[in-house]
């Protein structure tokens, strides 16, 4: 089924997002709140880029969302000065909607998730600790229709065009609808052009990618696992599914994600979009054991742990050693 409409609908949403979350980076993010451990920038950037994509998706389609925010914080006396913030940005990219249209339009995002019929997932900024480090961040946004992910879109502000190149330009936005290949484009020019994953298959010169915070993916088993498979470049650590975007348009050949404790369930926002672009891109992703992404059960990947995106030839082999490491 074609889905242009959903296809144009989700990359405005996400494009008027980015611009929203760039501009408070670059205006509250000051080294004064990162002194204070202070994490209003990015509780204000969360909530109105959620506010955002609801509004601009619900414009375009009637479908519900499951969206990581709820607005309930904002409607407290406590949080008027809060609220007034979010209002203030949203009305860079929405001047028409009042605040109590803002806060429904986040509160619209608290859909359950489920096998049947179609949601959409948001993660309004995945990677929170790369945006409020002036780092790596993304709004990731994936449409499910009985439990498959079938668009997948990536606003990656801060991405450099080129990671060998990270003074170089930055900003990219990657789509990929089931069976249409993945695409990227700029922020500010719309020209898509197809991307793929890496066509080396030599293990040995993969380079791999990780998250930043150890406590979302353990660093040590990844160095085992490395390795193990005689992996020479030390991993790349970036925040965020600009991981599955740099698997997808090869700076990378493999991502890994590995449980730090047992009773940690991934959530459908933080994996959707990406798993659809890398899939569209020639890759394969899968979690530790080897098995698919159960994307149909609810809000989390309940029947899965952790996850691994290869360019798809050497998965086998990486899945084989993962195993070995984690003792599965
Ligand atoms: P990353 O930037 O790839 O490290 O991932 C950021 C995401 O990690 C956040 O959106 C959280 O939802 C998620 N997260 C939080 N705690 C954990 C955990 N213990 N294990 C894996 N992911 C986590
Ligand atoms: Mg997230």
């Amino acid at each position: 089924m074609s889905h242009e409409l959903e296809r144009r609908a989700a990359v405005q949403a996400v494009l008027a997002a980015s611009r929203l979350c760039r501009s408070v980076q670059a205006n509250l993010v000051t080294a004064d709140s990162l002194a204070k451990k202070d994490r209003s920038p990015v509780t204000v950037a969360d909530f109105g880029a959620q506010a955002v994509v609801s509004t601009l998706l619900g414009r375009a389609v009637d479908d519900p969302i499951v969206g990581e925010e709820s607005a309930e914080a904002l409607r407290t006396d406590d949080g008027a000065e809060l609220r007034a913030r979010v209002v203030q940005h949203v009305h860079t990219e929405l001047p028409e909607l009042d605040g109590d249209a803002i806060l429904d339009a986040i509160d619209r995002c608290n859909h359950a998730g489920g096998p049947t019929g179609r949601h959409w997932a948001l993660d309004p900024i995945d990677g929170t600790k790369g945006f409020l480090r002036g780092d790596q961040y993304a709004v990731a946004l994936g449409l499910i229709e009985d439990g498959e992910v079938v668009l997948g879109v990536l606003g990656c502000p801060n991405l450099p065009h080129d990671l060998a190149d990270p003074d170089g330009p930055r900003g990219a936005l990657f789509v990929a609808v089931q069976g249409e290949g993945a695409y990227t484009r700029g922020l500010d020019d719309d020209t898509e052009r197809p991307i793929r994953v890496t066509d080396d298959t030599s293990v040995r010169d993969a380079s791999f990618v990780e998250s930043v915070e150890s406590g979302h993916s353990s660093h040590g088993h990844s160095a085992q696992i490395a390795g193990l498979l005689g992996v020479e470049a030390p991993p790349v650590r970036i925040d965020s599914q600009c991981k599955y975007a740099a698997v997808a348009r090869g700076d990378a050949a493999i991502y890994l994600r590995l449980p730090t404790r047992k009773d940690y369930e991934e959530k459908i926002w933080d994996h959707a979009a990406g798993w659809r672009v890398v899939t569209e891109a020639g890759g394969r992703v899968t979690d530790v054991r080897g098995a698919d992404l159960d994307f149909s059960i609810g809000r989390t990947l309940r029947d899965n742990k952790g996850v691994v995106a290869t360019s798809g030839p050497i998965h086998d082999r990486v899945i084989a050693a993962v195993r070995e490491v984690l003792g599965i």
